[in-house]
């Protein structure tokens, strides 16, 4: 058993939880000109491209036709039909985000379009955890907790805690 064991990994930069969060990641990834997704952060999954240079949780860049939307964490919320309409950009929390800017953009060109929209996650506040409420979509950056230092991910609040002490 003297025989050194063969590792071709062993001359790489290997580490086995990054190398999974990079196929996970991916896995998500934009599937071409049949993703019908669209980002929590108001366009479509396949404006998101995998950031391979930096090294956090949050890997993603947004890409606009008019410039860079801050969102960094792809989190796929509605399915729709036609994505094209889900280019504006985020000018505030609630409706003047993009998400809604967006579906309302829809409402106002077809009401059919308008009527097939799917959501792929259920109506939860993301910082207190009540179930089945109205929630509105608002930016954030994320760190192990939502802060409102920064705009890098779009969180799902409900009134209670986008408007504490109200
Ligand atoms: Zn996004
Ligand atoms: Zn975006
Ligand atoms: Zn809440």
């Amino acid at each position: 058993m003297s025989e050194k064991e063969n590792d071709p990994m062993a001359m790489l930069n290997f580490d086995e939880s990054e190398f999974q969060r990079s196929e996970t990641l991916h896995a998500d990834a934009p599937r071409g000109p049949s993703e019908k997704r669209i980002c929590a952060c108001g366009h479509s999954v396949g404006r998101h491209k995998v950031n391979q240079f930096i090294k956090e949780r949050t890997a993603y860049i947004c890409n606009l036709p008019n410039g860079t939307c801050p969102c960094k964490e792809l989190r796929p919320t509605i399915k729709v039909r036609d994505t094209r309409l889900f280019v504006r950009k985020t000018l505030g929390p609630g409706v003047a985000h993009a998400l809604i800017r967006g579906i309302q953009a829809v409402k106002e060109k077809s009401d059919e379009d308008y009527k097939a929209i799917e959501w792929l996650m259920s109506p939860t506040c993301e910082k207190c955890g009540r179930e089945e409420i109205k929630v509105s979509p608002v930016n954030m950056s994320f760190q192990g907790t939502f802060t409102e230092a920064g705009n890098d991910v779009t969180v799902f609040l409900c009134d209670d805690c986008r408007y504490p002490g109200t």
